[in-house]
């Protein structure tokens, strides 16, 4: 049934509406992925707020990321004043000029992921990977909930879904949804799933997880699910699934009205048919 919602999604027009759809837009590799470091840290709240966040800093910059943190204090200077929910243009700042420095020192940002995930779990790698950027741009000395935010530590047990979503876009192939820069690097069946509350609510109505918060350990519960449809690519259903949940406004609860024509109501669980004492 998954299989089918994903095969219903119009994904070509709902890919224009999601943060992808700025890294789409960039063709050259090195500044595809500093451009989708910078879309998916900012990935929080209403989508068309995160659009125009991300060109506000962009135009901000002035050039290309990949040239602008050639110098750092302009970059700082320009992102001043930049503002989105509790991220300030000086975590912006630093986010973008450690993620040019980890880039230059590896190449890629993703040869310097896949080097982690040589030798440790996806989430340790990712960890790893985290401090790297954080270190080298200075967002670990930075105060205020801003800096820890824009950048979780996966460690803690976080979903760490905006860093997930980050490497769905980066790994897997480029087809309707995503853009492949890393793909040589990374196979798709390592990949966890960027759980959001949406997607975590959805996930719990389809018996994918049992888990009360949308943490780590419940991503690799819905993953695990999914491999068992695609143990290669179990991250596929991600982006129907998310979109399902938001045209639906699946309302977590037997709804006749919201829930009408829902794609996998036979499979959720507040439709179940009660069982007899
Ligand atoms: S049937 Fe209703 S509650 Fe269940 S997943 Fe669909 S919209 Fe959500």
């Amino acid at each position: 049934m998954l299989t089918a919602v994903e095969a219903s999604t119009d994904a070509g027009a709902r890919v224009a509406r999601d943060p992808v759809s700025i890294v789409r837009a960039v063709e050259e590799p090195l500044e595809a992925e500093l451009v989708a470091v910078l879309a998916s840290s900012l990935a929080f709240g209403n989508v068309a707020t995160i659009l125009s966040k991300v060109a506000d800093a962009r135009a901000r910059l002035g050039a290309p990321i990949v040239v602008a943190c050639a110098h750092p204090a302009d970059v700082r200077r320009r992102l001043a004043g930049f503002k989105h929910r509790l991220y300030r243009g000086e975590d912006v700042a630093a986010l973008l000029i450690g993620a040019a420095r980890v880039q230059r020192r590896a190449g890629a940002l993703g040869a310097a992921f896949a080097e982690h995930l040589r030798v440790a779990s996806l989430q340790e790698a990712l960890a790893r990977w985290v401090d790297d950027l954080r270190g080298a741009g200075g967002l670990d000395r930075l105060r205020g909930p801003g800096a820890r935010h824009l950048l979780p530590d996966p460690r803690v047990g976080g979903s760490s879904k905006r860093l997930l979503l980050l490497l769905r876009w980066m790994v897997r192939p480029r087809g309707e949804t995503d853009v492949g820069h890393w793909s040589h690097l990374v196979p798709t069946s390592r990949l966890l799933i960027p759980l959001d509350t949406h997607l975590f609510k959805l996930s719990k109505n389809l018996g994918l997880t049992s888990r009360a918060s949308p943490s780590w350990r419940a991503a690799e519960e819905v993953t695990a699910a999914l491999a068992a449809l695609d143990p290669g690519d179990p991250v596929r259903f991600d982006f129907p699934l998310c979109h399902l949940g938001m045209a639906q406004g699946c309302p977590s609860r037997r709804d006749d009205e919201r829930c009408e024509g829902c794609k996998v109501r036979p499979l959720c669980v507040h439709w179940q048919p009660a069982r007899s004492k």
